[in-house]
């Protein structure tokens, strides 16, 4: 590579790549090996010990896309939240976290953190102020999510890292819907980087994967907690997950534009109410979504006016429902009948979370398609409810 810095698709394409110098072929080989030489070598190789030749190529081109000096790799996201926090938590120690995070982050901290006398508090407003207030004594640790799910909430990321520096605390985020394409949390001064591989980097619906980016410092003691959980990914998994990479950045660009098109001709139709998206003018994070992104990313949220969230996603025919997120494909849910099932009404109600509305992640389909679909579906919904009243 020449000297100059390379640009987001020229990591995603050659970062950390291995030569196969046996072919010359032009991929990077895949070396399944569980079992490697212990003597007269530089490393102790082995699966879970995180280090393996496809582990780290392809840690050196996640570190290089999150801008950060160092990355391991996990077999799922889960298991790259659970073990960055637990790197930085002991018994006695507090965590701050923002209310509205990934269901299992937080399922992971109110039904697993109380056994190892891990205290937490979370704050639903996403102000510095409001995380200041839930700071204590035994506080080590700030963790975000921004944009959130589902209503892609953002949380002020600068303002963020710059109070745990003043308290000395770790700063952590779930980086997963913006992905490094949109959004680089370390150059806000974020400490630790998180996400669930199995979204953008995989992109295609058929990767279950994390990833942790971070200094060498902090992802040496992740990684001394890391190697005993046990929690590493199969060789051959890392080696599509590279493969997936080198269209992340073309991949995630589009649905940005895609996004952006939806979000807008949602915002003008007559069967929607509201649209969260936080590239419209009208989101309320609109400003600081525009400091600290580079792009508004392929989820949006919107609520139907008048319709039956059921019956419209009946009618889709080229946007499919779906639990997961961030493929190729566009998919749909809603959130009170999936991810948030388990809340109580009142609880979604205080969220914001009603019974119309639909978070919807966009694919790379052509967004003319995308609109068709949803207006044929909303026309049809309609004249399901005339039916239904006549
Ligand atoms: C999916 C997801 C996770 C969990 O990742 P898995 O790969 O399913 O373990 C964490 N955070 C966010 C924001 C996610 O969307």
């Amino acid at each position: 590579m020449t000297s100059r810095k390379p640009g987001l698709n020229t990591i995603c394409t050659h970062v950390g790549e291995l030569k196969d110098e046996q072919f010359r072929g032009a991929v990077s080989p895949l070396y399944m090996s569980t079992s490697y030489a212990y003597e007269d070598v530089e490393v102790k190789r082995y699966p879970r010990y995180f280090n393996t030749p496809n582990q780290r190529a392809l840690a050196q081109k996640m570190a290089a896309l999150e801008h950060g000096d160092a990355a391991l790799i996990f077999g799922s996201g889960m298991a790259a939240v659970s073990t960055s926090l637990l790197a930085f938590l002991h018994k006695g120690d507090h965590v701050v976290l923002q209310k509205t995070l990934y269901g299992g982050t937080s399922n992971l901290v109110t039904e697993e953190f109380e056994k190892f006398g891990i205290d937490f508090s979370f704050t639903k407003d996403l102000s510095a102020a409001a995380f200041e207030k839930e700071i204590k004594e035994n506080t080590k640790v700030i963790y975000i999510e921004t944009p959130s799910n589902p209503l892609l909430t953002v949380t002020d990321i600068q303002a963020v890292a710059d109070l745990a520096k003043n308290h000395g605390l770790v700063s952590m985020i779930d980086n997963t819907f913006a992905s490094p394409v949109n959004q680089n949390p370390i150059d806000f001064g974020i400490d630790v980087v998180i996400h669930s591989a199995t979204k953008y980097m995989g992109g295609h619906s058929d990767i279950l994967a994390g990833a942790v980016i971070s200094s060498e410092e902090k992802i040496d003691r992740i990684f001394q907690l890391a190697k005993n959980f046990g929690g590493s990914l199969s060789d051959y998994t890392v080696w599509l997950l590279e493969r997936s990479i080198k269209t992340m950045g073309i991949r995630v660009r589009a649905q940005n534009e895609n996004a952006q098109k939806l979000a807008e001709f949602l915002e003008q139709n007559e069967f929607v109410s509201k649209v969260f998206y936080p590239g419209l003018p009208s989101h309320e994070d609109h400003e600081l979504a525009k400091k600290q992104m580079k792009g508004f990313g392929g989820m949006l949220s919107f609520e139907l006016k008048d319709l039956d969230s059921t019956t419209f996603m009946k009618y889709l025919k080229l946007i499919k429902p779906s639990m997961s997120l961030a493929g190729v494909e566009s998919t749909i849910l809603s959130p009170t009948k999936t991810s948030h099932a388990l809340l109580t009404a009142e609880e979604r109600e205080e969220q914001g979370i009603g019974d119309q509305l639909m978070r919807f992640s966009v694919g790379i389909e052509e967004a003319e398609d995308l609109i068709a679909d949803i207006e044929q579906a909303l026309e049809e919904t309609r004249k399901d409810m005339l039916d239904v009243r006549l």
